[in-house]
């Protein structure tokens, strides 16, 4: 297996988050009942006429900008022919020779350091509608089509074949969504629907410069399918290879339930697009003083928040790339700064316990039930002495969990930290008493055993003694 390397391209597909359609006047909102979100534009009835709507080309600009790509000055529309219930015109409305913009690429940390990927081009469609299959009426299935996303903008992303490896195409796709978030012009939610991907993906022996012959991957809805997709098809074409087959041209589909990618459409059956310029729409004319005017409005983009968490915030790399791989986690992590001026601290606890808490409860950090305010509350109990850091977690926990404020938290379940030596040293007494084996090593010159007893006390206090005075107080005893 070692002897081939994976080749991978991207082909993501983006909802604009524009309030109308793409040629409509029609809401883009997600969901709604089935057949409410029309009109006889994007349902595609005889004798209408599409308009373009100005923002999702503006949003296409801006999504493009952020892609490093370059504006095309003149661009135009396609009809992409194909029948498909969910495509009441029996044609998208497209762009096929000149796409909105092009060459673009992104950064991503690749396995020696960054590694660019590039963008092949970009291009706006419409989206179709979709087909939601109901059962059976006696024997015979029937499916129902909802055409409410029928002329939601989308924008197509095409990378080039330079992704090497599963982790790569995580990364890339991950980098993707979160510039694109940041931009605004989409949610990029993949459980909604608002970021779809699909994958091209051949192997090849390694050091060769050649192409191998390509799958493309379809229906993939989360990471995680992403992931498994790609490891099953590139092992499995590897197989094919080794056994001294050939690869197919063809369309596979991502079967979640069998976790294995099947045979969808080959080379030979794939789609004649006849493609041609849409009559209905004139060419766009894109200014350079608009465009100028799109990139001077960008956001600070991740790559560049980073760089600043490094430089202002003396953050690791490391900490300030997963912070800002989300504006909603570098906003929430600023916030917290803005009252509590210790960005790494601040970084490893969101990183960290919050970070477990939010993935295990499946919740965004936007809905997260510990506000900054809170968070930082927390902490100032303990560089106050009045929680130690073990019992922080369990505060944490505890507000996570119910949203009250850490001191009323602390108060209620008592587990304000014992600081008098009083009230510790009849503990550390019990546990030298019961411990005999250990103070004996210790004794002996075993830094070890100290640890263990310190542990016991911890233990015994549940957690709430004063690691610091139990040491010092602990080390006087046995000395
Ligand atoms: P198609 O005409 O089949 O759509 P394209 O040349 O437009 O093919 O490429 C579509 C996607 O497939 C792009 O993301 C591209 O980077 C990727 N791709 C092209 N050739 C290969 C290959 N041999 N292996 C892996 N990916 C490839
Ligand atoms: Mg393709």
């Amino acid at each position: 297996m070692a002897s081939y390397e994976p080749v991978i391209g991207l082909e993501v597909h983006v909802e604009l988050a524009s309030k109308s359609k793409i040629f409509c006047p029609s809401t883009t909102a997600f969901g709604g009942d089935p057949n409410t979100h029309v009109c006889p534009v994007c349902l595609g009835l005889p004798g209408v006429l599409p308009v373009l709507n100005k923002q999702v080309v503006e949003f296409g600009i801006r999504a493009a900008l952020a892609l490093n790509c370059e504006i095309a000055h003149f661009c135009k529309f396609d009809r992409k022919n194909y029948y498909y219930p969910d495509l009441p015109k029996n044609y998208q409305i497209s762009q096929y020779d000149l796409p909105l913009a092009f060459n673009g690429y992104i950064l991503i940390e690749g396995e020696n350091g960054p590694k660019k990927i590039g963008i092949t081009r970009v291009h706006m469609e419409e989206d179709a509608g979709k087909l939601v299959h109901q059962g059976t009426i006696s024997t015979t299935p029937y499916s129902l089509v909802d055409y409410n996303r029928t002329g939601v903008p989308l924008l197509e992303i095409v990378s080039e074949p330079d992704i090497s490896s599963v982790e790569e195409a995580k990364s890339y796709l991950n980098k993707l969504k979160a510039i694109i978030q940041y931009t605004g012009v989409s949610d990029c939610k993949m459980e909604e629907g608002s970021l779809r991907c699909d994958a091209n993906v051949s192997v090849r022996p390694v050091g060769s410069d050649r192409l191998g012959t390509k799958t493309e991957i379809k229906n993939m809805n989360s990471f995680r399918a992403l992931q498994k997709a790609l490891s099953y098809e590139i092992e499995r074409q590897i197989e094919v290879l080794e056994s001294g087959g050939e690869i197919v041209q063809e369309t596979r589909t991502w079967d979640e339930g069998k976790g294995i990618t099947l045979p969808m459409r080959s080379k030979e059956e794939a789609h004649d697009y006849r493609y041609f310029p849409e009559p209905d729409l004139v060419p766009l004319v894109i200014s350079s003083s608009w465009v100028d005017s799109i990139r001077k409005s960008l956001p600070e983009l991740p790559d560049e928040r980073k760089e600043r968490y490094v430089k202002e915030f003396d953050l690791p790399p490391y900490d300030a790339g997963v912070l800002t791989s989300s504006r909603e986690v570098a906003d929430y992590f600023e916030a917290c700064v803005d009252l509590y001026p210790y960005p790494k601290v601040v970084s490893n606890w969101i990183m960290g316990d919050l970070a477990r808490l939010l993935n295990a409860h499946n919740v965004e950090i936007e809905n997260c039930p510990v506000k900054p305010r809170q968070l930082v509350a927390m902490l100032k109990l303990i560089d106050k002495n009045v929680i130690s850091g073990k019992i922080g977690k369990t505060v944490l926990e505890e507000m996570f969990a119910t949203g009250k404020d850490p001191d009323v938290i602390v108060e209620e379940k008592g587990l304000r930290q014992i600081t008098d030596e009083g009230s510790i040293e009849p503990i550390i007494d019990q546990v030298i008493a019961d411990n005999p084996k250990s103070v004996n090593d210790y004794r002996n010159g075993k830094e070890k055993a100290l640890g263990f007893l310190v542990g016991q006390v911890m233990k015994a206090t549940k957690g709430k003694a004063n690691p610091a005075i139990v040491n010092q107080l602990l080390r006087k005893k046995l000395n």
